[in-house]
């Protein structure tokens, strides 16, 4: 399986893009940045958006993609739960913040496809599987396991500590690489817990839950821009030889 980050971090600020991950060329996992996509080509492969939740972070370059799609006559099909679909469509796509592209360019070939995901059922798009899995964050949020024929990635969405998706990882073979969101650095646990993400010290809590495996990757993401260095300070300090903090551009065969 090939992941490429378009973007992997907590917000936006110079330098640094919001999460969006491309799998195989055609799935994309959350819809941070699509900025990184380079030209007609590379979008028009784009067949699938599963988010996570419905976050800024997230979505934020969902407009724009399903318009660019929508006029090379193919829409886009946006996987999600009943409760990020609702937000997107109460919230961004109503008509006053962004037009209903549900509906439009026409309603016989919409620009967004609305495909409910329910937690825990596997749903196939194009050659690879993906099951949604609960987390635990402000708002109603999934982690997603995506296998194809030979491997599996999990990706934890935003969270705080959790249990649901680390009995998922247990539970899947060929599990070869794991991504994980930590957010804040170790002082801000506080607001960690408020926020309901992580900091270096709870994902070593986290990782506890984890069989992990020989050879399996760890690959940190959702850095918030302020605080970048010092959370990279701590991670290092982690001295664990399978972690990875992912940067825009990065592409990992795994
Ligand atoms: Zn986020
Ligand atoms: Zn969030």
């Amino acid at each position: 399986m090939r992941l490429r980050v378009l973007g992997c971090y907590g917000a936006e600020a110079l330098g640094y893009k919001s999460a969006a991950f491309l799998i195989n060329d055609l799935l994309l996992v959350d819809a941070g940045n699509i900025n990184s996509l380079s030209g007609a080509d590379e979008i028009s492969g784009i067949r699938h958006l599963i988010l996570s939740h419905a976050h800024l972070d997230h979505i934020k370059g969902l407009p724009f993609l399903a318009e660019q799609l929508a006029e090379g006559g193919k829409g886009l099909e946006v996987f999600g739960t009943e409760e990020t679909l609702s937000s997107l469509r109460q919230h961004i796509f109503n008509g006053s913040i962004w037009p209903d592209l549900s509906k439009l360019p026409t309603p016989q070939n919409p620009a967004i496809r609305y495909m409910k995901m329910l937690e825990g059922v596997p749903v196939a798009m194009s050659r690879l599987s993906v099951k949604a899995v609960p987390v635990n964050h402000t708002v109603p949020t999934v982690g997603f396991v995506i296998s194809d024929d030979g491997s599996s990635i999990l990706y934890s969405g935003d969270t705080w500590t959790t249990d649901r998706i680390w009995e998922e990882a247990n539970n899947t073979v060929n599990l070869k690489g794991l991504m994980i969101e930590v957010s804040y650095p170790n002082r801000l646990k506080e607001r960690a817990v408020i926020t309901r993400h992580l900091t270096p010290l709870l994902l070593t809590e986290e990782l506890r839950k984890i069989d992990l495996k020989n050879g399996m990757m760890i690959f940190i993401y959702h850095l918030k821009p302020p605080f970048v260095d010092e959370i990279k300070r701590e991670i290092c300090e982690l001295k664990m030889d399978n972690l990875v903090l992912l940067e825009e551009g990065d592409v990992f065969e795994v």
